[in-house]
């Protein structure tokens, strides 16, 4: 059969369920759930995976579900991800009770995976296809409410804080080629779809000072200063921003959690959180080994210790041209051909766990609009379901068949030239390296 002729069939389909699809999307935002949590989501989601009539393998990460369609097919195989979790928000007028609501519009996401699994296999053009394809729901892409996900950690149902981390571990993308998911925006311009993104990636710390404690107003001199420690150790890092690159978004935060305890004691022990992001992981890891040298002189100055937890967050993003120039013609069709209203790229110092994936293989990642207000805020609404939910919908599906039409000619090509950062083993080395404690210890 024609490519196009499959692209008709394929639409058809969405269109003739285009109620069902924003029913299951509408369903998804009235059950937020945290990540690792996504129980009521993943249901939606097996439930109407399920009525596509393919096997579902559910729970995939702790929560999270999958179908792999024509597994018996040589070729490429392509995964289609949507992501399960809420945030919180308590402000927003759709939250629930305890805060966590859906203004990251992973719920449009999910509903457009879904659409797309559902227009693939009904319409029969999956058996047109020369390649594999996973519909995936994907749990945890929020880095938020981690002290379960350390509790998940301490009884080993998870290594990783990241959904897609996890999969990775856990060996479910061994045999994928290429990725794509897309994720709803609001647009503050006439635009309303974004092709290729570039996003940082960052190392969480976790920082303790150990100095000593003696009376302020008798001793000061017998004590170590921890609090003077954590002030020199921001303004070390702080002299250091003049060596960071512009094209490298290097970007670090400190907070003091903990100052001390009575001002008429010299405080012993103070606790500091740090996120040092950056948009390649040479710069992440060149900033992170700054930043730990100024932790490190601001304890030696002293004379006292600090331990230095580093774990890394997520990994820089960025998505395959190739893939993003075949999505782009398939929304300039289906807007009727108007190419006025889409940007070409997306650059912002924030982060995903998608970065990690686009560090092992080719990875698609638009940005769609049809949600209004800030992502993650109270004023984050829904503004326009065909845009938020069909179209992405759509526009993924028509990728997917010119990725795997005529022996997946066009991904096979993108595969062929993509150079990955990473192997999974290198990886996981990284991931593993990196996520370390350090202790300079200086006591006197
Ligand atoms: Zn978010
Ligand atoms: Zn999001």
């Amino acid at each position: 059969m024609e490519i196009k002729e499959l692209k008709k069939l394929c639409l058809e389909e969405i269109d003739k369920n285009r109620d069902k699809i924003i029913e299951a999307g509408r369903k998804i935002y009235t059950t937020p759930e945290l990540g690792y949590k996504e129980v009521e989501t993943t249901k939606t989601a097996v439930e109407f995976l399920k009525s596509l009539d393919v096997d579902v393998v559910e729970n995939i990460a702790v929560t999270g579900c999958m179908t792999t369609i024509n597994s018996d097919k040589q070729g490429p195989k392509v995964a289609v991800i949507g992501e399960l979790d809420s945030v919180v928000c308590p402000e927003h007028k759709d939250s629930n009770e305890i805060g966590n609501v859906h203004c990251c519009g992973h719920n449009v996401q999910m509903g457009g995976m879904l659409g797309c699994a559902l227009g693939i296999i009904n319409s029969g053009v999956y058996k047109y296809l020369d390649g594999k394809i996973n519909f995936m729901a994907v749990p945890a892409e929020e880095c938020i409410d981690l002290e379960f996900r350390k509790s998940l950690q301490d009884s080993n149902q998870i290594k990783y804080f990241g959904g897609k981390q996890e999969l990775v571990h856990r060996g479910t993308f061994d045999d994928v080629d290429m990725c794509m998911m897309f994720h709803a925006l609001n647009f503050e311009n006439d635009k309303n779809c974004v092709i290729n993104s570039y996003t940082n990636g960052f190392i969480a710390k976790s920082i303790t000072f150990v100095g000593k404690s003696s009376h302020a107003g008798i001793t000061p001199n017998l004590g170590i200063n921890a609090y003077v420690m954590s002030t020199l150790a921001t303004n070390n890092i702080n002299a250091q921003r003049e060596t960071f690159k512009d094209e490298d978004k290097v970007r670090i935060s400190t907070i003091i959690n903990h100052g001390g305890d009575v001002v008429n004691v010299v405080p012993s022990k103070v606790t500091m959180e740090a996120m040092v992001r950056a948009a390649t992981v040479e710069a992440m890891t060149d900033a992170n080994k700054k930043v730990n040298r100024s932790l490190n002189a601001a304890a030696m100055a002293l004379g006292g210790k600090v331990i230095i937890e580093d774990s890394i967050g997520f990994l820089p993003l960025a998505t395959n041209i190739d893939m993003g120039s075949i999505f782009k013609e398939n929304f300039i069709e289906l807007m009727d051909g108007d190419d006025t209203r889409i940007e070409e790229t997306l650059v912002s110092a924030g982060s995903t766990d998608f970065g990690d994936m686009s560090q092992l293989m080719p990875c698609l990642h638009p940005w769609i609009g049809g949600v209004s207000g800030a992502l993650h805020t109270k004023d984050y609404t829904m503004s326009d379901e065909e845009l938020a939910y069909i179209v992405p919908a759509k526009a993924m599906a028509m990728t997917l068949i010119d990725l795997l039409y005529d022996d997946s000619k066009k991904a096979k090509e993108i595969i062929e030239e993509f150079k990955p950062s990473f192997t999974k083993e290198s990886y996981l080395n990284f991931m593993d390296e990196n996520t370390d404690t350090h202790v300079f210890d200086y006591t006197i």
